[in-house]
């Protein structure tokens, strides 16, 4: 016999975890279910992490990306105050909304074991820092942010979990396969693991689930938006290269548009001191990275994403199976992760085992294989890249050592974009989209603030 439930979400990333809270949270009688593909948060485990196996075997579901706080769970969790980045959920609310959700998502992780101390960007040395940067046509993007730290951000999902199991129906391991929009009202889940069925939905399935997603919702006959993919690679360089700008301003984002093309080409996710890891999207090894607070724990290096964004035009609507595409040629050449010294590639040589050796930059994925990026990006990407790498060059002398590590391919799939009210509700009505997966969110911040904005409408309804 099918389960019942007054709202089933799907996933419990981020976004997934902040509706269920707030929901439970307002209407302690509410019965929540949330189905999760992946494992709890303390069972979650990746066999590379193990030591099990050195590279990745495509588990069903991936340990690293699935499971109770999603894709953020071994993140060092940088929680950023701003909706310049990390999201497009301006375009359903106004800024300032946005701004109080994202304060509200921050207090309930203070609740449950955050650090209250804040990076601030108001400093006399971060405006001497923008200013700098735009001398090199840089432009810094800056907001307040709280590092929470990978070990951190993990104690914290513990308590929430702790917390939310008590007041919530957890299924893991539990695949939706199916979204039916069922004729008398509501929705049925087909789940490899039987059947729910509910009043509101709310699907939050990241970018894990973003494929499937769309795939469901062309289905459903709701519209899907195109949206960006972004290419590129996870720079390693020596820490100190970067220390008097990651000291100053702990997540800053900056922007450079290319004079051979005038693509738009930014960095990304900074981890000073920190690691690249790899991590598996739908089968695909794609190259990350994040960093501890625990100074114990620290590497040499610190480490960035250099992402070019392209948005394509009718007819091409799957940036998606684009992105997916460029990354799986690095995984032919190298079996996963390709590595290469920036002195290589712009020297058209590949790296080697012999030639990696011989560098003053160790890398800290050491499961990634010395290669050429040439063979794997395309011509206009690698351009623009290294266009970029010289620009930094003059903010951060040594950008350009010939030792500087490169690792493809790094790329952020932003799922095709739902269309979405401004209550986050897909065109079927108690049915909504929240997260990275739904294409509107791309942090944690934003994230969980989506969470809580479609709790809350959900709420209003019930008490109206
Ligand atoms: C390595 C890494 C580092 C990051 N670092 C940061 C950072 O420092 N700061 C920051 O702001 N952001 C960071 N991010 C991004 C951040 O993690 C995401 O923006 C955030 O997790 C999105 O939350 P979400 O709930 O939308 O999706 P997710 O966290 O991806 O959660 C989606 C969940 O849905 C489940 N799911 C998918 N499909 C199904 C299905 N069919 N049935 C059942 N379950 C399903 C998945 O298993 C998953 O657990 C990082 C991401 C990664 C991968």
């Amino acid at each position: 016999m099918n389960q019942c439930c007054d709202i089933a979400i799907i996933g419990s990333g981020e976004a997934g975890i902040f509706a269920a809270y707030e929901l439970v949270r307002e209407h302690p009688a509410l019965r929540v279910t949330v189905l999760e593909q992946g494992a709890d948060i303390y069972s979650r485990t990746c066999p590379i992490v193990q030591g099990k196996v050195d590279h990745c075997i495509q588990c069903k579901s991936c340990g690293t990306m699935c499971g109770f706080g999603g894709a953020g769970a071994f993140s060092d969790g940088k929680f950023n105050f701003t909706t310049a980045f990390g999201g497009w959920l301006t375009d359903y609310m106004d800024s300032a909304e946005v701004m109080e959700l994202i304060r509200y998502v921050d207090s309930v992780n203070v609740r449950f074991g955050a650090t209250t101390e804040l990076f601030s960007t108001t400093s006399p040395e971060a405006k001497a820092l923008e200013r700098e940067a735009l001398k090199y046509d840089l432009h810094l993007l800056q907001a307040q942010c709280k590092h929470l730290g990978t070990e951190n951000n993990l104690r914290i999902l513990a308590n929430i979990y702790e917390h939310l199991k008590e007041r919530v129906d957890f299924h893991f391991h539990t695949a939706v396969e199916q979204i039916q929009a069922k004729p008398e009202g509501g929705y049925r889940l087909i789940c490899d693991k039987g059947e729910f069925d509910c009043t509101y939905l709310i699907a939050a399935p990241g970018r894990s689930g973003a494929e499937w997603f769309a795939n469901q919702c062309k289905g459903l006959d709701i519209p899907l938006i195109n949206n960006q993919v972004d290419i590129g690679v996870r720079v390693e360089l020596p820490a100190i290269v970067f220390k008097h700008i990651t000291d100053v301003v702990y997540e800053s984002k900056l922007i450079y548009r290319t004079k051979r093309y005038g693509d738009q080409v930014r960095t990304f996710c900074m981890n000073p001191y920190g690691h690249v890891v790899a991590e598996n999207v739908e089968g695909i090894n794609t190259v990350n990275g994040h960093s501890y607070s625990d100074p114990a724990l620290r590497s040499e290096n610190t480490n960035f994403a250099l992402l070019v964004s392209n948005r394509f035009t009718s007819p091409f609507n799957e940036p998606y199976r684009y992105g997916k595409h460029i990354a799986s040629l690095s995984n032919m050449l190298s079996g996963g992760v390709l590595v290469q010294r920036f002195g290589d590639l712009v020297g058209g040589r590949r790296s080697n085992d012999h030639r990696m050796s011989k560098s003053f930059v160790q890398p800290t994925l050491k499961a990634a294989v010395p290669g050429d990026l040439s063979l794997s990006l395309p011509k206009r990407h690698l351009d623009n890249i290294i266009e970029m790498i010289y620009a930094l060059d003059k903010l951060a002398p040594g950008t350009a050592n010939y030792d500087t590590l490169l690792y493809g391919a790094e790329v952020k799939f932003y799922s095709g974009r739902i269309s979405l009210t401004r209550e986050l509700e897909t065109p079927l009505p108690g049915f909504f989209a929240i997260g990275d997966g739904a294409g509107t969110t791309r942090g944690l911040a934003q994230a969980g603030a989506s969470g809580i904005k479609a709790a809350r409408v959900i709420l209003n309804r019930l008490d109206g």
